[in-house]
């Protein structure tokens, strides 16, 4: 991937969606960090309903510890793996009081210390809470990256980061991350990418390869139509003959019938 391609694809992704953004509703970063924990294996719009009454219940890491763990469980239920997170948003809560007087610290090492915390959730909460360039890369990051070889096929999570981390300025790293979301979550999506109608097909080598394998469908269901067309036709004729011999039987005798009559 050179400058002047990912430049390309930048400015196309930004067209495409110039007002993409955490679609995880917070007010602070506490809750960024909260909802971003709930978020693993779960989709924002599930996380959002449910903080929208824990978050009017849990506002400080003392509300969250001030429940048993079965009350902030059965608070989380609806989301996937809730027993972990419930007990992971303790620990975090307990640790958040001890060693940062209840704030959520700025430094990504520091986050990532904190139970449930990974590398992507820290990268989020920095970027977005903190206004630190970071990009987090997420499942429709990566597959967006790969799909348009910024990346390669078999990159972990971190060269994904690393890649993107080099051909991106610093200063769109965040909003880069926020449109790389949007593009895989509405436009190039996991199942049914919109490669037909995308403005990023000429540098894209998967779009290609797809685009390729859907005219060999459309040609070889044509062929296929216009075999079963002959066949159909073929068999009509056959009908067709078989019906008119009585027919003309019918109407030789009729004329010999008629002659014999004249
Ligand atoms: S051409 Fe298809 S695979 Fe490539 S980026 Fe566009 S939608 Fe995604």
């Amino acid at each position: 991937m050179n400058a002047t391609k990912m430049r390309h694809i930048l400015d196309t992704i930004a067209d495409l969606f110039p007002d993409a953004h955490c679609e995880l509703n917070h007010r602070n970063p506490f809750e960024l960090t909260i909802a971003v924990l709930l978020s693993a294996q779960c989709t924002d719009e599930t996380v959002n309903k449910v903080t929208a009454t824990l978050f009017e219940k849990y506002r400080t890491p003392e509300d969250y510890l001030s429940v048993p763990l079965e009350e902030l469980e059965n608070d989380i239920r609806r989301i996937g793996l809730f027993r972990n997170k419930a007990a992971n948003i303790q620990k975090l809560c307990r640790i958040l009081i001890d060693r940062f007087g209840g704030e959520v610290p700025r430094e990504h090492a520091a986050l990532t210390e904190l139970p449930g915390v990974g590398r992507k959730t820290a990268n989020v909460v920095v970027s977005n809470a903190f206004d630190v360039p970071a990009i987090a890369v997420d499942t429709h990051v990566e597959r967006v990256s790969k799909r348009l070889a910024i990346a390669k096929p078999d990159d972990s999570v971190l060269e994904v980061e690393k890649r993107l981390m080099k051909l991106v300025p610093r200063d769109e790293w965040t909003i880069t991350h926020h449109r790389l979301i949007f593009f895989g979550r509405y436009h190039c999506k996991a199942q049914n990418p919109k490669c037909d109608v995308c403005p990023l097909l000429d540098v894209c080598p998967e779009g290609k390869k797809r685009m390729k394998a859907t005219v060999r469908a459309e040609d070889r269901a044509k062929k296929a139509r216009a075999q079963t067309g002959k066949a159909g036709s073929a068999r009509n004729a056959d009908a067709n003959g078989a019906k008119s011999q009585p027919t003309r039987k019918r109407q030789e005798q009729a004329a010999a019938k008629g002659g014999a009559d004249a």
